[in-house]
């Protein structure tokens, strides 16, 4: 389909986009400019960080995040479990630890979070498909909120395919990190890990699912033979989106200046995507195209929070502090208490800011609200990331 016929079927279901102010609007336009919108089942879709342009969430998304503008997140994550079967060296969660919430506070979470102006919530864990409430939380959870289900893949049935999407689940991502075998399952620390992520994908596909992987890319994948390589092998697989995002500084094995996306990278990336999203097929959809400064920039713990499967409260999964567990205090406060010390900046707050962390960290993950204050007293702002200088609000 042509994105002008997307564009229209967005603008009948959410007519007050007429209302949005011009430049935020020719700043969307030229931003939705760089993919080919996609139409599966009923839902017209730019990539799946977004809710589907004609759906209940985007309205919300346009009324509270581009009309008024309020303070609360656009985007959250919630982990409904901390236990799974693979091991991934780069895991940002495997380091945590506590009392793991149960399915009222999962759902509580969720209902308060959708009050505060989430649009577009993503199940995380450890692996969420081993909750075995995963088909009651999604069915609970407003329907103004776009569900994206992150897994490996692991433990699914067609049926729980099925009843997912029928309870509303709107994206599912399953990890895959390498066309090659050998490679995914050594990133994954787990022996069976590429089989049953294409298992996994094809019973979400037959499902008929909008279905992306989502990729963790190390250095050695950041080439042109590479990628392409992997993109033919996805493409094959039939998937709608390849969600990439680099290996993130979030643990103190990967706190060194090698590990850690370089300018050139990040560059070659977004020129890959670019370049890539003009013909027809799969999206490509690169979290640091998405965050880049040119675009919306890092909005951690402004327009992203994250609750892991213990209740503590993180500006971003890839930030290892909390400002407090839900268990102990309302959300909005926590969120309050949190969202003061940021900004949205041009670059990313984990890339930029590990070498902080490492600094103060004490071996506690996630670092508790305490350090994290004298983290962010530390933290230096880049600069307002383009979306924000044209859109106002926090700066
Ligand atoms: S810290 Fe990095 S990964 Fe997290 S929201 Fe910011 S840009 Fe995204």
């Amino acid at each position: 389909m042509d994105n002008i016929t997307g564009l229209l079927k967005s603008l009948k279901k959410t007519p007050q986009l007429l209302r949005v102010n011009l430049r935020t609007n020719l700043f969307l336009l030229k931003y939705f400019g760089k993919f080919k919108i996609k139409k599966i089942n009923n839902d017209y879709i730019l990539h799946s960080h977004l809710p589907p342009i004609n759906s209940p969430a985007y309205t919300k998304f346009v009324d509270q995040h581009l009309i008024k503008n309020i303070s609360g997140p656009s985007h959250a994550q919630i982990g409904l479990t901390n236990a799974c079967p693979q091991k991934c060296s780069y895991c940002y969660n495997k380091i945590r630890s506590g009392e793991a919430m149960d399915n009222d506070t999962i759902i509580n979470c969720i209902n308060e979070l959708g009050k505060m102006g989430v649009t577009w919530l993503g199940l995380t864990g450890g692996e969420p498909l081993l909750n075995k409430n995963i088909v009651e939380i999604i069915d609970q959870t407003d329907k103004d909120i776009a569900i994206k289900l992150f897994t490996t893949g692991c433990t699914l049935t067609r049926q729980k395919a099925l009843d997912m999407k029928k309870a509303g689940l709107t994206y599912v991502s399953v990890s895959l990190d390498s066309s090659r075998e050998e490679d995914h399952d050594h990133a994954r620390g787990y022996k069976n890990a590429f089989k049953e992520a294409l298992r996994g994908i094809e019973i979400f596909l037959n499902a008929g699912l909008h279905t992306s992987v989502s990729t963790v890319l190390t250095k050695e994948m950041m080439n042109q033979e590479r990628m392409l390589e992997f993109l033919e092998f996805l493409e094959n697989l039939g998937v709608h989106e390849a969600w990439l995002s680099e290996v993130k500084p979030s643990s103190e094995y990967f706190w060194h200046k090698e590990f850690v996306i370089s300018r050139d990278e990040t560059d070659f990336l977004i020129k890959l995507q670019d370049q890539y999203n003009k013909k027809d097929g799969m999206t490509i959809n690169y979290l640091g195209h998405f965050e880049h400064g040119s675009h919306f920039g890092c909005n951690a713990g402004i327009k992203m929070l994250y609750i892991d499967a213990f209740g503590e409260v993180s500006p971003c999964v890839f930030a290892p502090i909390t400002f407090g567990n839900v268990r102990d205090m309302p959300i909005p406060a926590i969120f309050e208490a949190m969202t003061k010390h940021f900004q949205p900046d041009r670059e990313c707050f984990m890339n930029k800011n590990y070498p902080i962390i490492k600094k103060h960290y004490r071996n506690i993950s996630p670092i508790p609200a305490e350090d994290a204050l004298a983290i962010l007293e530390e933290v230096r702002h880049t600069g307002i990331p383009d979306f924000n200088r044209i859109q106002g609000g926090k700066s």
